[in-house]
Order: structure tokens, then C-alpha cells, then sequence
């Protein structure tokens, strides 16, 4: 009767153990999507990052796997980070030229339980991208064709982006769905309000032309029918010939344009140049690839620089 006792108490204390390890296991994981645990979710650039905060709402922890600051185009993350998206719950790229690495991690991550998803999947233009300051494209610049990445710049594409991310945290956390499909609502009524915004700022403007430091604006020129002229390729490291310099000089002077685009994390030097050659002046275009860490800091997202790139955009294209 008394060993029965005792093993009856050993039995009670270890299931007490048992529950108690499993809650500390829970709590040593984080990425656990159970309990009040918040999923863990990793974005590859800025725009993903933004909309999965805003849809997550304090219900997921959101990492950008790009730091404030850093040029996103040749970003590659280190083996330490690529290890930690490992651990997440959800992977959000855009898929293409922008992030390549991450397409060739997508299935592997599939396969371990993380919801990965491309955003931008079947959204890229063609592959024969090319503006008007391109007609002498170099040869050496064929390394340059390939799908145009920059979809998050047209207000309208961003809905389906955002939507493809509310479904992926919904995938991995459906007891907070209801929380995370609100906020999608939302975001959408944003992006419709910003194309609004767009839409009546250019639809009667005669003069439609604008020139940008690096390719990023096809996506917003095509949705609101105005004209692109970019001073270099896709990428913003590359180099624009002499030649190509003088062609686009030569555009400008033609099209009568009052205003060279920028972006603030590639400097000014080419804009002013070209600029103080036309006699121009000289404004911001933000394509909203990454963001400062004071930029951050002082409340920008996307929705503040794409208002910001509205006005300038105005600015420019007035009479
Ligand atoms: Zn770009």
C-alpha cells in the first residue's frame, strides 16, 4: 500500500516536471507560432518589411533581413542570418533580380515548416526592360536586361503584394487570422487612397517625362501613363558611358526638363552633373529599396516617402 503511494507521487511530481520543461521549451522558442507566442517572420527589403509590420500589427515579430541603410539590390545576407530565417515561421521575398538568393532557399525552407512565399511572383515585367535613355545601351550593359524588380513603386501591384503577405502569416498563425485580415483591409484602403492621390495628380499634366538616377520608376510610370528616363540601369552601381551622359543631356534639353531625380542613399554627384549641364535643377525620388536608420527613427515608411515622392513628382512635371 505505501510503495503504491510513493510511485503515485513519483508518477503526479514527473508529469509535473514534463509540463513544466514543455512550458520552458515553449518559451525557449520563440518562433513558436503556439500559445501567445508571436510567429517570427522575415522579409527580404524595405516595402516587404513595411506591409508585414503593418498586417502583423504587434501580433508577429518582423525582421528585415536587409539593415537600415544598406544598398538593397546586391545584398547577400551572411550564413548566420540565412540559419536564423531557418528558425522563423515565415519568409517573405520578392522573388527575381532583387533577392536571388533567397529563391534558392525557398523550397529548402518549405520543407522544414516555414511559410516562404515570393511576392512578386508572376507580377515582373518582361524580360526585354528598356527606357528611353537606354535606346545606345552599351553592350556591356546586357548584364543589366532581365525582369524590372521594382513592382512596390506602383501603389496598385503593392495590394496584391501586401495580400499575398497577409495570406502567408495567416498560414502560419491562423488562431490570429481575423487580426491579421483586418489590417490587410486597412493597408489596402491605403494603397487604393495613394493611388487616388497619383491618379488625379497626373491625369492632366501635359508635360510626362521625368529623369531618375537609377531604372526603379517603370512600374509607377506605366500605372499612371508617364514617361521614365533613367540615368542608370536597374541597379544603381552601374556607370553610365560618356556617351550615354551626352544622349541623355541631350533628351533633357529636348523635353525641356526643369528637375533630375536623386536618391538620397546614391548621392547626388551624376544628378548635378547633369543637372548644372542642362540647367536644371535638382530633386529627391525615393524608391523606397531601404531606409536609414534615421529615416526610421524620425517615422518614414513607405506610405510618408511615396507622398513625398508624389509632391516632387509634381514639382517636376509642372508647367
Ligand atoms: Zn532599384
Amino acid at each position: 500500500m505505501k510503495g503504491k503511494g510513493v510511485t503515485a507521487v513519483f508518477l503526479s511530481l514527473l508529469v509535473i516536471v514534463l509540463t513544466l520543461s514543455a512550458c520552458s521549451f515553449n518559451t525557449d522558442t520563440p518562433a513558436s507560432p503556439h500559445g501567445q507566442e508571436k510567429i517570427r517572420v522575415y522579409t527580404t527589403i524595405y516595402p516587404l518589411y513595411d506591409f508585414a509590420l503593418k498586417i502583423a500589427g504587434g501580433r508577429a515579430e518582423v525582421v528585415n533581413v536587409t539593415p537600415a541603410g544598406v544598398e538593397a539590390h546586391d545584398f547577400e545576407p551572411s550564413p548566420r542570418t540565412v540559419a536564423d530565417i531557418y528558425e522563423a515561421d515565415v519568409f517573405i521575398y520578392l522573388g527575381g533580380p532583387m533577392d536571388p538568393w533567397a529563391e534558392k532557399i525557398a523550397k529548402q525552407l518549405a520543407e522544414k515548416g516555414v511559410v516562404a512565399v515570393a511576392a512578386a511572383e508572376g507580377l515582373l515585367g518582361d524580360e526585354d526592360h528598356e527606357n528611353e535613355g537606354d535606346r545606345d545601351r552599351d553592350r556591356d550593359h546586357d548584364h543589366d536586361r532581365g525582369p524590372d524588380p521594382h513592382v512596390w513603386l506602383d501603389p496598385v501591384i503593392s495590394k496584391t503584394l501586401a495580400e499575398r503577405i497577409a495570406q502567408a502569416l495567416i498560414a502560419a498563425d491562423g488562431e490570429n487570422a481575423d487580426h491579421y485580415r483586418q489590417n490587410f483591409e486597412v493597408l489596402k484602403a491605403r494603397l487604393d487612397d495613394l493611388d487616388k492621390k497619383f491618379r488625379e495628380a497626373f491625369s492632366g499634366v501635359k508635360k510626362r517625362d521625368f529623369v531618375v538616377n537609377h531604372d526603379a520608376f517603370g512600374y509607377l510610370a506605366r500605372r499612371y501613363n508617364l514617361n521614365q528616363i533613367a540615368i542608370r540601369g536597374l541597379s544603381p552601381q552601374q556607370e553610365p558611358s560618356p556617351r550615354k551622359l551626352a544622349e541623355l543631356a541631350r533628351i533633357c534639353r529636348e523635353k525641356d526638363i526643369k528637375y533630375i531625380f536623386f536618391e538620397t542613399a546614391a548621392g547626388s554627384k551624376l544628378a548635378e552633373t547633369l543637372a548644372r549641364e542642362v540647367g536644371a535643377g535638382t530633386l529627391v525620388l525615393n524608391p523606397i529599396e531601404s531606409m536609414t536608420e534615421d529615416e526610421m527613427k524620425a517615422g518614414e515608411d513607405y506610405f510618408s516617402a511615396m507622398e513625398k515622392n508624389l509632391e516632387n513628382l509634381k514639382k517636376a512635371l509642372a508647367e
